[in-house]
């Protein structure tokens, strides 16, 4: 094609003017964008969490508005899962939030306990307790259960005080101190079988 410098200004001039044009599509639609992202964290509030379902620990971000979950996904900063997270850990926010099936709403999940509850021996039903009742509960069922195997000696005469009657398994999202202090105190009732889930 012959260019002149007429038709080459002009080319000049089009292709310009068109990059322009592209150039304030794009940087108005990324403010819109950005605008819509500055609306939408309007009164968000973030928090570090870590996953409640397994040892492997991974990193969550937990985002609250008005005081209510909005949104639950992996942090990437996260050094062991780096923003990852697996099927059941993908799912944690229905922990607390499910979406009806008919309206789609997001309603609290009517299966979560957020009492304690008993089964006593030979019922069929579950019984709502209070949390002090149910550690008064549990205190004594330790006190009875320790009474009653706690071991001084073996068989061979060797001083061991423990009760092999009582195991103590410790959750996910325990640290380091947390677990210490378990230790430490199932250690002093002479409890041998511990361990935690935990490996953060
Ligand atoms: S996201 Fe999955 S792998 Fe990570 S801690 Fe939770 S259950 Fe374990």
């Amino acid at each position: 094609m012959d260019l002149t410098r007429r038709s080459f200004v002009k080319s000049i001039g089009l292709a310009f003017g068109t990059s322009m044009a592209y150039g304030l599509a794009t940087q108005s639609s990324t403010l819109a964008f950005a605008d819509d992202l500055d609306w939408r964290l309007v009164n968000t509030e973030e928090f570090t969490n870590i996953c409640c379902y397994c040892s492997g620990g991974c990193g969550t971000i937990v985002s609250v508005q008005d005081n209510e979950l909005i949104n639950l996904e992996g942090d990437s900063d996260h050094p062991i899962n780096q923003g990852g997270l697996c099927a059941k850990g993908a799912s944690m926010f229905q922990l607390r939030n499910v979406i009806t099936e008919e309206t789609r709403e997001v309603i609290h999940n009517p299966n979560r306990k957020t009492h304690p509850l008993v089964r006593r021996p030979g019922a069929s039903e579950w019984e709502q307790l209070s949390w002090d009742q149910a550690i008064l509960e549990i205190a004594r069922h330790v006190k009875e259960t320790r009474d009653a195997t706690f071991v001084e000696q073996d068989e061979n005469g060797v001083t061991v005080n423990r009760t092999e009657a009582i195991a103590s398994l410790g959750g996910s999202q325990q640290n380091c101190e947390e677990d210490y202090l378990i230790l430490k105190t199932m250690r002093s009732l002479g409890v041998v079988a511990l361990d935690n889930q935990a490996r953060v």
